[in-house]
């Protein structure tokens, strides 16, 4: 157990992230603009700027007071995050953007723009706690959590560059967000579950994303997948299994020392009684480690009378690994076996790949930066 203390126990927060519009309820924005003398209505168009227009830069807000600029600045939209750099690839429908927050700690986003959706992928926290070997995020630990209003400027930031049609293709609309990047989100459950309430809660107050466009994707903590029943949400679940016995997960998902693979089922399964929705179980395939014929075989059985969906990754590589993704005919036999068990099943693009943006790959590492001031 104590090994597990650790890996739960937030290393000790250096200076607190500057409070913002997002780390507060509706009710605790309003409760603040009362304690600053700022009338309730300009609660609605602060949100406003900050959810609809993506703005927030008071001193360019024409219908707002120029007294009240200020102090708007500081008390509810303080920056949080800065971008570093961007990279793209696949002609520029994939860029991912590398931030600095307030203390020097650097994250990763990566927004993805499909023919009929455009997604981003969103970080939690920095660095994991986790320890998954084929992970490159966890291979430095944890930093630290993501504060919700953290967590939400990387979405903010992403809304704002569909629609000033920084992607090609024009102008779009953010569809879809799934929390992949790096971290664990249930081991940050208040502040992605505040940033959860931020994506879904209705203009003006929030970025009116409907839940089913969100993913949360889980470790498997079950305590954290209890808590989410509760939230009545309509979020989708992903539960990273990668392998359908608990022998090889304890070594794969290390955390599989505290649930195994029935309980964290189990508790997915109830997630998906609560909210009719499918939960997707992640599986990377990597080679002669678990893309066995008899694991596909394992995983088919358990699987087939479950609301469940395989999503295949073919392992991304990771620097130092000596991991690599499955044979092509081993991931077709995989695959194949899956379909005859009547478990639906696809295997993930690998969108990103190229500048370690995809699964996996985010590990913002101080190395990168060094005397880098800007984009
Ligand atoms: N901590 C969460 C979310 C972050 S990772 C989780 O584990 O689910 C998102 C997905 O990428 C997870 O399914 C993760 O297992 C997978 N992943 C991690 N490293 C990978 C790699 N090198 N190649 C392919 N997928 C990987």
């Amino acid at each position: 157990m104590s090994e597990l203390k650790l890996v739960f126990d937030e290393p000790k927060q250096r200076k607190k992230a500057p409070s913002h519009l997002a780390d507060l309820t509706i009710e605790e924005r309003l409760e603040r603009a009362r304690d600053l003398g700022i009338p309730a209505f300009r609660v609605n168009q602060i949100a406003t700027h900050y959810f609809t227009h993506y703005n927030d830069d008071p001193m360019s807000w024409s219908d707002f007071p120029k007294s009240l600029r200020e102090v708007v600045k500081s008390e509810f939209l303080p920056t949080l995050i800065t971008l570093v750099r961007s990279i793209t690839c696949d002609n520029g429908l994939t860029r991912k953007d590398l931030w600095r927050l307030h203390d020097g700690v650097l994250v990763e986003s990566v927004l993805m723009r499909y023919p009929e959706r455009t997604t981003v992928c969103i970080s939690s926290q920095a660095g994991c706690g986790m320890n998954c070997p084929f992970c490159a995020t966890g291979q430095a630990g944890l930093t630290r959590n993501l504060t919700a209003g953290e967590i939400t400027a990387q979405l903010v930031a992403a809304a704002k560059a569909c629609a000033d049609g920084e992607l090609p293709g024009g102008p779009t609309r953010l569809s879809n967000v799934v929390y992949m990047g790096m971290g664990e989100p249930l081991a940050n459950y208040n502040a992605v579950m505040r940033s959860v309430r931020n994506i879904v809660t209705p203009k003006p107050d929030g970025l009116e994303i409907g839940a089913r466009s969100i993913t949360i994707s889980t470790v498997g903590l079950v305590n954290g997948i209890e808590k989410l029943t509760q939230e009545g949400l309509q979020v989708r679940l992903a539960v990273s299994l990668h392998t359908p016995d608990d022998e090889l997960r304890d070594s794969l998902v290390p955390i599989n020392s505290r649930w195994k693979v029935g309980e964290v089922l189990a508790a997915a399964d109830r997630y998906a009684d609560k909210t009719g929705r499918r939960y997707s179980i992640e599986y990377a395939l990597i080679r002669d480690i678990n893309d066995q014929a008899f694991r596909a075989d394992l995983l088919g059985k358990l699987l087939k009378n479950r609301h469940a969906h395989v999503n295949l990754i073919p392992l991304n590589p990771t620097p130092g690994s000596k991991w690599t993704a499955s044979r092509k005919e081993d991931e077709r036999e995989f695959l194949r076996i899956l379909e005859n068990y009547g478990v639906p099943v696809t295997v993930r693009d690998t969108r990103g790949r190229e500048i370690d943006g995809a699964c996996g790959q985010l590990a913002a590492a101080s190395t990168d930066l060094i005397g880098e001031s800007s984009i």
